[in-house]
């Protein structure tokens, strides 16, 4: 058995930093990777620093299909960046790859490292303070969009299967029903109505794509504001990071997420639900930045569906909220009794309100179109 250390100082031996390394630190409050900062010294003196992760391949099982997602992203961005007369170096993640050419290194006790560059002069924030730092969450998500829009998505790994195939997550829900391992089903029957209700909704998004009316697009499947840079002088969101998740799927999604967690001041799991409502400013002032960047390389179709994006992953999460609540909350962690079924009816109450101003989201989204 070997310690952390040893094997974080393994790893390190695995980069040619062409500089002395000083040292090894963890660094962000990242919540899936373990991420460390390393400190090397270049012979002229200066200090360079880099992002050192170990991948959680607890949840990411096969890093070999993930870091081609993402040194295929990353690679084909920084050409983009390159010709726009951007800073590939600030606007992208880099992959550093081993000694051995490899853009991982596997240690001897089953872990998966990898090098990006350290983006500078950033900052990374963890919650919204104020309406323009969600316009330039928007705004990046957006340019993210956009810069990959010729992308070939259908060449990307889908490193969690069906994971906004809300039909599946629907099916997934009938089948906790059914089966309502901890008879909890009796308590939540206006929860168990309202799945039933929206059962057509479900099929929406995934009909379209199935029948080939919206493109298939690179999502990034984790759009929150902590995996944004913003240049620490402009407050301008300028590169998207945490790119585990980048998978092929509808721009709707990526921007229904946002809007999901986003465009409203309460905690996913407030249970006075008096205190839950979904906010129209702030959905404008997403979709006002995400369309300033991507909305040109949307198709029509595409800018029509987002009010559906919105509504679908706030549905599905919620979905999947009950789903692990009737099947004795293995999927989420819990901190209190019936914490799945308070996120669930927050995500629920949420839809609701999106169904109410439904006229209004789609004027917003045209407005901005
Ligand atoms: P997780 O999946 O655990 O959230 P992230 O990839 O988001 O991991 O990284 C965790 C944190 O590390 C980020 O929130 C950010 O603060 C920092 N970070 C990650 N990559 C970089 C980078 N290339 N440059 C600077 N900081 C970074
Ligand atoms: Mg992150
Ligand atoms: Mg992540």
């Amino acid at each position: 058995e070997k310690t952390a250390e040893q094997v974080l100082q393994e790893a390190l031996t695995a980069w040619d930093w062409n500089a002395l390394v000083v040292g090894a630190v963890r660094y962000g409050a990242g919540h899936i990777n373990d991420t460390f900062c390393v400190y090397t010294q270049t012979d002229n003196g200066d200090c360079v620093r880099y992002i050192l992760q170990r991948i959680n391949t607890n949840t990411f099982r096969d890093p070999d299909a993930l870091m081609e997602n993402i040194s295929g992203v990353t690679g084909y961005l920084r050409k983009i960046i390159e010709k726009n007369g951007g800073d590939p170096m600030r606007e992208t993640m880099n992959v550093i790859p081993t000694r051995e050419g490899k853009s991982y290194y596997a240690d001897s006790d089953g872990g998966a490292w990898r090098v990006y560059t350290f983006v500078e002069d950033t900052v990374c924030l963890q919650k919204v303070e104020t309406p323009e730092q969600f316009y330039e969450s928007a705004y990046a998500f957006g340019n993210f969009q956009r810069l990959l829009a010729d992308y070939p998505a259908d060449t990307l790994h889908e490193t969690i299967a069906n994971f906004h195939n809300t039909v599946w997550r629907y099916e997934n829900f009938e089948k906790a029903l059914a089966a309502d391992a901890c008879g909890r089903a009796k308590e939540v029957q206006a929860e168990i109505d309202f799945v039933k209700a929206h059962k057509d909704d479900c099929a929406v998004m995934v009909n379209l794509l199935k029948e080939g009316r919206l493109p298939l697009r690179v999502t990034h499947n984790d759009t929150k504001l902590n995996n944004i840079l913003m240049d620490k002088a402009s407050g301008k969101g300028i590169c998207v990071i945490d790119l585990d998740t980048v998978m092929p799927g509808l721009a709707a999604n990526d921007y229904g997420d946002s809007i999901r967690f986003g465009a409203n001041d309460c905690a996913e799991d407030e249970r006075d639900l008096t205190k839950v409502n979904f906010s129209l400013p702030l959905f404008e002032t997403y979709t006002e930045g995400f369309l300033a960047a991507a909305g040109d390389a949307l198709t029509d179709l595409e800018k029509d569906t987002l009010v559906w994006g919105a509504k679908l992953m706030t549905l599905e999460c919620g979905i999947r909220f009950l789903t692990d609540y009737l099947e004795g909350d293995h999927y989420f962690k819990v901190h209190r009794e019936g914490h799945n079924l308070d996120r669930c009816r927050t995500q629920f109450k949420l839809v609701s309100d999106m169904e109410s101003h439904w006229d209004e989201m789609k004027a917003i989204v045209k407005k901005h179109s």
